[in-house]
């Protein structure tokens, strides 16, 4: 499933390669897959003639401006939101973002791409997701999403952690608290800051929460590094029988947050 590291390579992808390109065609075959009332004449409408001329990211949430933007009064419809979903891609003239075993959705199918558009110079940019769970929509609310997991301070983690009493897992994975961190980054993290995902967050004690902060960090910079959120020490260890890599200690295995959850029962108090 993407999380923050494959949604960033799917950005940088999008910034490297598809800008300044004018739209001539939009493909919405299917309009279960654009969200908020947006409809495929409107998403047309607002795409035709124009260009993107920047791919952001908050959290797993790809956001491009497209030339309209930052025109004075802005139009509504300047930026296209791309969620990738569970399984979604970004193919930029037919090229995948990220590396390309890691999804089922590598398959050419060309029923899997729910959007996209031609540009004038005859290439194209896709969005391919075989489980349809991605969505398109124009002018996505940025400020229901948490800050972006690369950017978390530590002042904002440790205000975050003390305003809620639920598993600190759950909480760094609530995406309008933390935006950005998913099931197996933040059992990584949590893992390499030798803390149970289950202990109430508001009862970390600071040099816990300094340790978590410094542990999400490592954890985007290194996987980032390694090729994606699949890559973490504790991740490959994933499964049952399985140890922990740091001491060995058979590793545990539970449901926290509402997700299956990894930990080791010896260094993770
Ligand atoms: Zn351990």
């Amino acid at each position: 499933m993407p999380e923050i590291l494959e949604v960033e390579t799917a950005r940088a992808l999008l910034e490297a390669r598809a800008l300044d390109r004018e739209i001539t065609q939009v493909h919405a075959p299917d309009p279960w897959f654009l969200k908020r009332g947006l409809t495929p004449p409107a998403v047309r409408a607002a795409l035709r003639g124009q260009s993107f001329t920047k791919a952001r990211r908050r959290g797993k949430l790809i956001l491009v401006d497209l030339s309209s933007a930052g025109s004075v009064p802005e139009p509504p419809g300047s930026v296209l939101g791309l969620h990738l979903g569970m399984s979604g891609r970004v193919l930029v003239d037919d090229e995948a973002a990220g590396d390309p075993l890691l999804y089922a959705s590598n398959k050419a199918d060309s029923a899997w791409h729910r959007f996209g558009v031609t540009f004038a110079d005859g290439g194209s940019m896709y969005l391919r997701d075989p489980r349809r769970l991605g969505a398109v929509e124009l002018d996505p609310d940025e400020e229901r999403l948490g800050p972006d997991a690369f950017d978390l301070t530590l002042a904002q983690l440790r205000t975050i952690l003390g305003r809620s009493r639920a598993p600190v897992k759950a909480v760094i994975m609530d995406q309008s608290r933390v935006a950005g961190l998913g099931n197996l980054l933040c059992d990584e993290a949590l893992w390499r800051a030798g803390i149970d995902p289950a202990r109430s967050a508001h009862d970390l004690r600071d040099d816990e929460v300094k340790r978590l902060h410094r542990a999400i960090r490592d954890t985007l910079r290194i996987l980032g590094r390694r090729g994606g959120s699949h890559t973490g020490d504790l991740t490959s260890a994933r499964g049952p029988g399985l140890h922990c890599p740091k001491d060995g200690a058979p590793l545990l295995r539970r449901t926290v947050g509402g997700r299956t959850t990894y930990s080791c029962p010896v260094h993770q108090r």
